[in-house]
């Protein structure tokens, strides 16, 4: 009683290691990744405008006791280091988007393995899979 005759579904191995995107899932990426980078761009200017403009917050400048210049310092300071992140998340982006033409996005740079979607979709930019990112967290 043999009636599926090769109606299996196929599950052949896959002869290279590929990141397991199907070009549409590669498509969507890269519109998340534009996205994302012109978002990103915005938000840079904007940081650049405030770190860069003396009184944005429109505290009061009260005549510099040593602390106050800290405190001052101190803002601009994080203002500097936001930007600074965000200006590496724009570069990875810049990565990203060459990856895809390359085809190598989605592959962990690490181990080599597929990253998975899911991580994708929450980090479109990442170059390493779960495992791999954890493992730096902690040795970091
Ligand atoms: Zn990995």
């Amino acid at each position: 009683m043999k009636k599926d005759h090769g109606k299996e579904p196929a599950r052949k191995p896959e002869g290279r290691k590929s990141s397991g995107l199907k070009p549409q899932d590669l498509e969507f990426f890269k519109k998340l990744l534009l996205d994302l980078r012109q978002r990103l761009m915005q938000k840079v200017d904007n940081l650049a405008e405030e770190a860069f403009t003396p009184d944005a917050g429109g505290v009061s400048a009260s005549p510099s006791h040593l602390g106050d210049v800290g405190f001052d310092y101190y803002s601009q300071e994080v203002s500097l280091e936001l930007l600074q992140n965000e200006r590496e998340a724009l570069w990875e982006i810049e990565e990203a988007l060459s990856r895809i033409n390359q085809g190598t996005y989605g592959q962990c740079e690490q181990c080599g393995e597929p990253i998975a979607k899911e991580r994708l979709e929450l980090l479109p930019y990442t170059r390493y899979c779960i495992n791999c990112a954890r493992q730096m967290e902690s040795e970091s």
